[in-house]
C-alpha cells in the first residue's frame, strides 16, 4: 500500500512516509496507546509535558496519521457530535453550556499547540459559514441561533448572516443566507497529525509504527511482535475499533469520503470568496463540508457512502465512485464557476466513528486501567485534542474542569448485532437522502429527517 494514496494531504506532504521502526519486542511503560491518530498523539503530547517522568508508547498498525486523522476534512472546529439543546436535556443548561465553551477554547488551544512546537499546518482561524440555500434551510439557520442565544451563546458565537453577508463570505449558487461562527480553523489535517507525532517523540515519546495490536487487556497490549506492559492502556482506534477482540459492536464505522480540485485560479477565488479560508457547509441534512486549503484547491467532502455490514473496514470501501460523482455534482451546482465538468484531482475517503447514542466519550475505568476516547461523528479534530487534554487528567489523577464536563465516562449503550445494525444505519443514511431530495421539491422541511432525529436524540 502506499500511505500518499489515502488521501490528498497525505500526498501533498514534503517528507516522505517512510514508516518508524515497530515494536523491538517486550517493553515495559507507564501508559501505552493504541492508535497514533490525533487523540492517541494528542494524549501522549499533554501526559509528557505534564510529567516527563512518564514512559509512553504508542502503537500504530501503519503509519501516524492513517487513520482519519491523516484525510479528513482540515475543519478544528468546536462542533460536538451532540447537539447543545441535547446536551442540556442529558446534563443541564450549565453543563452543557461548559462542554460548548470548551470546544471553543479548544480550537485556541489546538492553535496555541502549533504555533509552540512550530507544526506548520497551514493553520487559518477563518471560522465557518453554513449557508441556507432554499427556505427550509433558512428556517434551519434562524433556528440554529436561537436555539444557541436560548442556550446562553451570543452572536459573537453564532451570528445569522442575511443573503449578502453569507455570499460576502461565500459566494455559492441561490444563497439565501446562513450563520457564521468564528470558532473553527482551516487545517491541514495530515500535516498536523504527522507534525504531531514529531512533537510527541521530542517529549520521549516512542512511536513505534506497523505495529498492529491484536488484543488490549489490563496491564497490557499485545502485538505479533511483543506485548507491552502498563498499567494504564489507552484505546485510540476510533473507527477501526470494531477490529479488535470483544469491540465489534462499540462503534460503527461510517465512512465520509472526500473530493478536492485542482488549484483554481486567482479570478475564480475571487468569484467564490473564502478569503478567510472560512470552512464552509450548507444546512442540507447529509453533511457537506469544504474548504478552501492554503494551496487554492477546494477540498470538498460529505456522507452518503453505505454502511458496511459487520462493521467492517476495509481500504477499497474508501472508494465509491458513486459518492465521488454526487461530490462532484454537488461542487458544480454551488460554484457553477467551476464550469459543467468540475476538474477534481484527488478522491479520497475513510471511517470515523459512530456510538450507538451519538455521543463522543472520554474516559478512564480505574479498576482495570483501561482508558478510551472517541465516537467523536465527523467532529473529531478538536474534540480529539479536548480528549487528550482529559485522558492527561485522568491519567494522572488530576480533577479539573476537564474532568467534571458531561462526556468523561459517558458511555453509550452497545450497537445492535448484525442485522440489525446494518439494517438500522443504512435506513437512516436514506431518510437523509429522501429528506434533501423531498425538500428541494416541495420547499418544506421533512417530517421524516425530524422524526429521526428525534428518534436519535438531536
Ligand atoms: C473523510 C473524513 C473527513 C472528516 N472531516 C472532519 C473534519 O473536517 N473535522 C473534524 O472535526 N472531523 C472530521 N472527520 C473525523 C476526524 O477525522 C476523526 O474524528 C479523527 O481524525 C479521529 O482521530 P482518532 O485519532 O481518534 O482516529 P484515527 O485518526 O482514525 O486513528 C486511529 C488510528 O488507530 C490505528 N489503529 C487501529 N487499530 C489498531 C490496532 N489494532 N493496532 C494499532 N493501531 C491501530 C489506525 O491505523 C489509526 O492510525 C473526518 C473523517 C473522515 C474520514
Amino acid at each position: 500500500m502506499r500511505y500518499q494514496d489515502l488521501s490528498y494531504w497525505l500526498s501533498s506532504l514534503d517528507a516522505p512516509l517512510t514508516p518508524r521502526p515497530g515494536l523491538p519486542g517486550d517493553t515495559d511503560a507507564d501508559v501505552v496507546i493504541v492508535g497514533a491518530g490525533y487523540t492517541g498523539l494528542w494524549t501522549a503530547y499533554y501526559l509528557a509535558a505534564a510529567d516527563p517522568s512518564l514512559r509512553i508508547v504508542v502503537l500504530e498498525k501503519e503509519i501516524a496519521g492513517y487513520g482519519a486523522s491523516g484525510r479528513n476534512g482540515g475543519w478544528c472546529s468546536a462542533l460536538f457530535p451532540t447537539s447543545l439543546p441535547a446536551l442540556a436535556r442529558r446534563h443541564g443548561r450549565d453543563r452543557a453550556l461548559a462542554m460548548q465553551r470548551t470546544m471553543h477554547e479548544t480550537v485556541r488551544e489546538v492553535g496555541r499547540v502549533v504555533a509552540a512546537e512550530g507544526i506548520d499546518c497551514d493553520w487559518r482561524a477563518g471560522g465557518t459559514v453554513v449557508l441556507a440555500r432554499t427556505e427550509v434551510q433558512l428556517g434551519r439557520a434562524r433556528a440554529a441561533v436561537a436555539e444557541a442565544r436560548e442556550h446562553g451563546l451570543a452572536d459573537a458565537d453564532l451570528v445569522l448572516l442575511d443573503a449578502a453577508e453569507a455570499a460576502a463570505r461565500c459566494h455559492a449558487e441561490g444563497v439565501r443566507g446562513g450563520t457564521y461562527t468564528p470558532h473553527c480553523a482551516a487545517v491541514h489535517p495530515a500535516k498536523l497529525v504527522r507534525g504531531l507525532a514529531t512533537a510527541v517523540e521530542r517529549r520521549g515519546v516512542r512511536v513505534f509504527e506497523r505495529t498492529p495490536v491484536t488484543a488490549l487487556r489490563p496491564g497490557a497490549a499485545v502485538t505479533p511482535a511483543g506485548v507491552v506492559r502498563a498499567p494504564v492502556v489507552v484505546r485510540a482506534t476510533e473507527g477501526f475499533t470494531p477490529a479488535l477482540p470483544g469491540q465489534r459492536r462499540a462503534v460503527a464505522p461510517v465512512y465520509s469520503l472526500m473530493v478536492a480540485t485542482a488549484p483554481l485560479p486567482e479570478a475564480t477565488w475571487a468569484e467564490i470568496g473564502l478569503a478567510e479560508r472560512e470552512t464552509f457547509s450548507d444546512y442540507r441534512h447529509v453533511i457537506i463540508y469544504g474548504q478552501r486549503t492554503a494551496d487554492g484547491r477546494l477540498a470538498f467532502g460529505g456522507r452518503g457512502a453505505p454502511y458496511h455490514y459487520g462493521s467492517r473496514v476495509r481500504p477499497d470501501f474508501d472508494r465509491e465512485p458513486r459518492v465521488f460523482a454526487a461530490l462532484r455534482r454537488v461542487l458544480g451546482e454551488l460554484f457553477p464557476v467551476l464550469g459543467p465538468e468540475v476538474l477534481v484531482t484527488h478522491s479520497w475517503g475513510g471511517p470515523l466513528g459512530v456510538a450507538r447514542d451519538w455521543a463522543a466519550s472520554v474516559g478512564l475505568d480505574r479498576s482495570t486501567g483501561l482508558a478510551w476516547a472517541g465516537g467523536y461523528v465527523g467532529d473529531g479534530v478538536g474534540t480529539s485534542n479536548l480528549a487528550g487534554r482529559t485522558l492527561a487528567d485522568l491519567i494522572r489523577g488530576e480533577q479539573s474542569d476537564l474532568t467534571a464536563l458531561p462526556w468523561v465516562n459517558h458511555r453509550s449503550r452497545r450497537w445492535e448485532p448484525e442485522p440489525l445494525r446494518w439494517l438500522a444505519v443504512n435506513a437512516g443514511l436514506k431518510v437523509m437522502f429522501s429528506a434533501d431530495e423531498a425538500e428541494s421539491r416541495k420547499n418544506r422541511p421533512s417530517r421524516r429527517a425530524k422524526a429521526f432525529n428525534t428518534l436519535l436524540g438531536h
